[in-house]
């Protein structure tokens, strides 16, 4: 109100669903006067922040693109030649709009759902059979969150794939830096032991679990690793290469040269350095190891027809659903940048990605012939795109010179300088790097030349599946793509009520800043001075969630909840440590957390044991002061999730961090229910010590189809000085090392936060949580006179999501599956299955949702009510329902044989769904045990491939 702005631009009411009048309906059908008052029975007034935000009044769309107009003005897009792990890259404008800006690809939730997913299935497939083809490997998983994480990955699946009990790993001391930091901060919690050296003069291989080489390596040297790969399996050891996706194009492929696993970024294949991130990094084992594959795999079934249809395989066994016996905790990961990267390759081929791929060696060459004629000849005598130059005293000098012509090169050292050359290299460029050097050439002189040893030069042939060799015409790609994304159900066609997910809108004025080539563009590892837009923006983000949350400091670093859980413990026990109590390694985790919450626990050394809850879905307190009492001299922390996994706002959270705190433990409070706080309560006020937060839940960061995501956390004072380093910052010296490869993280889509806030402004975002608020309890006292709503605070209020119970209805054969897929027929994506409890679903409508789409969510509901309640009569078998055939396709329409006790419209078209706008499901329900007995995680072969392409 305070904003001087027109009512028709301010944003609030365009992002919050209901209407003022709409949620006067609502409120009535609540039951409670106002807004307030429902905010009053919900959220326990102990915790209830007193003061507003201050964040100042929302900002208008054209005001917050302005403003981070002048932010992105400050940072200056220098050409950057550094390389070690990023490289310029041309992202092609096809891909750019019609996934990156596309909602039907960015939208998306992880695809749990198959049915409503097969487009990104598919995309997902193909960039598995993608880094599977580059690296020789036969199995790679749908992306992890960088290159850096994805080493420490691959050394966890060395440890485990050993055979024997062993603690020691070998680094390759010509690792990407941030790589080996990375690998060292996961080594100490577990106990491992990383060695530095050199794969030929310093492989001791006695006693080694495994050992990770780069290749090329970060100098830019290609070394035949062959031998040392012998030796380290010799002895018993597993290897891991970090690769050059786009160097395999021309060398023999790890998976050739004997490595167990490879592991690596896909950035340059078109995705923007944004520096930092998000990229999506891979790994790919040999088959013996895939059941030890972190993530989520893709892989291909059959659907209820008979038909091909893909879906995640082995999801029981994804990491984080494996609890405190999971090796990573991996759970967002980085769909969207995965699924760029695969269309680079669709697009190019591999006739094209060769030709780039030699274009960059060949002016790489240049570069290195007209270094050498200055008096600079390389150290390297064979590259691929990096060159080291031995530049002794004149190190900082020739630094500058570069910079003088806006380009950033490497200083690897006093006296040495990396060169990194990509595909947007120009020969202006390579003149300028000489001229840098003190030498006026020109590119033309040069004759270019082949670097590569012979002997590891690529023979194999790759990406042959039609999938890559089809679609190199933009009009064919546009095709492609909008087939696919037809495919799938995002949030530009319906509401995604999934709960402890806060699929909300991602405004769309959000998301225009991550393109702009002040934001897209910086190399992470660029002088500090040239990304001062991002500093500013890093700072104020920064106070904002500190305001919101009540912490005092916070780190942008985590690029996933989950990693965000993992950075918080590392900071409680490196607290613990400074203190002089080591011992403090118990981590209480109450029954019904998030699987992620033990499986970081366990990554960071600790020992989980389990919380009970009660009948009501709390913690057990007196379970909770038993063992926090049991483990007096050992208790490190307690994670709990607030409002619970059970969408409830416990009255005693006070009083369980008190019990907590009184036996010597911190309090880790799960951040990613935030929607129903913010602007209402502030964790660090009411007795946590750290959060994680999603920004890609609460703060309208786009899910991407299951990543990227961001998850920075916030700390109290105390814990400030163990939030994670970086050595591009600090040198090495914090006292607690990286957790990510960037320093900042996924930088390039803080600006969405950044924007969201702004757009918002203080009493923007507590309306959205009140409305949030709102929503969840008008679908719960909606639906409660059709189903069980468990879990409801003593004045019978939820939070901002609500579980509903289907298991009465499992006695006559319904489960809430059938419901889940029944809900596509309707035209929706399931809520949350079985999460936290088992047979339920858990409904989270978050602010975004208008009245209309809930009444249209609700009446969909009821009518599946109604044929349960046709089951329940005896007037059908559930074999015989609509909800066991669901989700009907096309082919059901089109049946000539329909021997079902329903019609083929009720089928398609229940409730008086508008045969206009259908979502047709593409597949039947898809069949995951088939999947899983017949594991293919590559694009299917040619012939059936080309049957279903007819
Ligand atoms: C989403 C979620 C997480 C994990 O976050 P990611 O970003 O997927 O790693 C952790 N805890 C809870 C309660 C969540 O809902």
């Amino acid at each position: 109100m305070s904003s001087e702005k027109p009512l028709t631009q301010d944003f609030a009411p365009r992002h919050i669903g209901p209407s003022p009048q709409e949620r006067q309906a609502m409120l009535e059908a609540v039951g409670v006067p106002t807004l307030e008052a429902l905010i009053e029975e919900t959220l326990p007034a102990s915790i209830r922040q007193s003061e507003p935000l201050s964040i100042g009044p929302g900002l208008s769309e054209a005001e917050v693109l302005e403003h981070l107009r002048a932010l992105a003005a400050e940072n200056q897009v220098y050409t950057s030649l550094i390389g070690q792990g990023y490289y310029g890259t041309f992202l092609p404008p096809v891909i750019q709009r019609n996934i990156l800006e596309n909602p039907a690809w960015y939208t998306a939730y992880t695809p749990y759902q198959p049915e409503i997913s097969q487009g990104r299935l598919e995309a997902l497939l193909n960039f598995q059979t993608m880094v599977a083809d580059l690296t020789g490997l036969p199995v790679a998983n749908a992306s992890l969150l960088d290159e850096a994480t994805a080493a420490a990955e691959g050394m966890a699946v060395a440890q485990r794939g050993c055979k024997a009990p062993r603690t020691r790993f070998f680094a390759d001391r010509h690792l990407h830096p941030q790589t080996l930091a990375v690998l060292q901060t996961r080594a100490e919690p577990l106990g491992w032991e990383v060695v530095v050296g050199d794969p030929e003069a310093s492989l001791e291989v006695e006693g080694l679990f495994g050992a990770i080489f780069q290749y090329p390596d970060t100098l830019g040297q290609i070394r035949d690793l062959r031998g040392p790969i012998q030796r380290v399996k010799a002895a018993g050891g597993l290897v891991v290469v970090a690769a050059d996706l786009l160097a395999l194009t021309l060398l023999t492929p790890p998976g050739e040269l004997g490595a167990d696993i490879a592991v690596g970024s896909t950035q340059r294949f078109g995705v923007p350095m944004g520096y930092g991130g998000p990229h999506a990094g891979y790994i790919a084992v040999r088959e013996e190891l895939k059941r030890a594959l972190p993530g989520r795999l893709v892989g291909v079934s059959l659907d209820a027809r008979g038909n091909r249809a893909y879906r995640l395989a082995l999801q029981t066994r994804e990491q984080h659903i494996r609890r405190e016996k999971a090796t990573s905790n991996i759970c967002t990961a980085q769909v969207l940048p995965a699924v760029i990267a695969s269309m680079y390759a669709v697009y190019h081929g591999p006739q094209g990605l060769r030709a780039i791929a030699w274009e960059i060696h060949r002016k790489t060459s240049v570069l290195a012939q007209g270094l050498a004629r200055l008096g600079y000849a390389p150290l390297n005598p064979h590259f691929f795109d990096t060159l080291t130059v031995p530049t002794g005293s004149k190190t900082e000098a020739i630094l500058a010179a570069a910079r003088a012509r806006h380009i950033n090169l490497r200083k690897v050292d006093e006296g040495h300088i990396g060169i990194a050359l990509d595909e947007t290299t120009t020969p202006q460029v390579v003149e300028a790097v000489w001229a840098a050097f003190g030498g006026a050439m020109a590119f033309a002189e040069f004759t270019p030349q082949a670097h590569l040893p012979t002997a590891l030069r690529r023979t194999s042939s790759y990406l042959t599946h039609p999938v890559f060799n089809r679609y190199h015409t933009e009009t064919e790609l546009l095709r492609y793509l909008r087939r696919l994304a037809d495919r799938d159900l995002a949030l530009d066609r319906a509401m995604i009520p999934l709960g402890s997910c806060t699929m909300k809108l991602n405004p769309t004025a959000a998301m225009l800043p991550i393109t702009w080539p002040e934001f897209a563009q910086l190399h992470p590892f660029a002088p500090l001075e040239q990304a001062q837009g991002y500093q500013k923006l890093f700072v104020q983000l920064s106070r904002y969630l500190a305001e919101i949350t009540g912490y005092d400091a916070v780190s942008l670093q985590p690029n996933s909840g989950a990693q965000g859980e993992y950075a918080g413990l590392l900071a409680i026990r490196a607290y613990h440590r400074a203190r002089g109590e080591a011992q403090r390694n118990v981590c209480l985790i109450p029954s019904s957390a998030h699987g992620t919450n033990p499986a970081s626990a366990q990554m960071a050394g600790m020992e989980v044991v389990v919380v009970a809850c009660d009948a009501r879905g709390y913690v057990d307190l007196a379970d909770l002061e038993a063992k926090a009492r049991q483990y007096a001299d050992r208790l490190a922390a307690v994670m709990v999730t607030y409002p619970s996994t059970h969408g409830v706002f416990e009255e005693e959270i006070g009083t369980l961090c008190e019990i907590v705190h009184r036996y010597g433990g911190q309090v880790y409070l799960d951040g990613a229910n935030l929607n129903a706080q913010v602007g209402l309560a502030k964790p660090g006020q009411y007795g946590a010590d750290v959060s994680h937060l999603n920004l890609h839940k609460t703060f309208a960061i786009p899910h991407g189809g299951g990543g990227p995501g961001m998850g920075p956390i916030g700390v109290k004072k105390h814990l400030a000085p163990f939030l994670p380093g970086h050595p591009f910052l600090d040198g090495g010296t914090a006292p607690v090392g990286p957790v990510s490869a960037a320093p900042f993280g996924s930088a390039s889509i803080l600006p969405i936060s950044y924007a969201y806030i702004r757009l918002l402004g203080s009493e923007g975002l507590r309306q959205a949580s009140q409305v949030a608020i709102l929503n969840a309890n008008y679908i719960a006292c909606r639906l409660e006179p059709h189903f069980p709503v468990l879990y409801k605070n003593a004045r019978g209020r939820v939070a901002h999501e609500c579980i509903i119970d289907l298991r009465p209805f499992k006695a006559i054969g319904i489960t809430a599956e059938d419901v889940a897929k029944r809900l596509i027929d309707f035209g929706f994506h399931a809520p949350t299955m079985s999460f936290p409890v088992p047979g339920t679903l858990m409904i989270e409508p978050t602010e975004s949702e208008s009245k209309a789409e809930l009444d249209r969510f609700i009446a969909a509901m009821i009518a599946i009510r109604e044929e349960i309640a046709q089951i329940e009569r005896g007037q059908l078998k559930a074999e015989e329902s609509p909800l066991h055939h669901a989700p009907h396709t096309v082919l059901d329409l089109a049946d000539e044989n329909w021997p079902r006790k329903y019609t083929r419209a009720q089928g398609c078209f229940p409730a008086g769904q508008s045969p206009l706008d259908k979502y047709w499901s593409p597949v039947n329900r898809v069949d995951n045990v088939y999947g899983d007995r017949h594991l293919v995680c590559t694009c299917p072969p040619l012939e059936e491939y080309a049957q279903a392409a007819d």
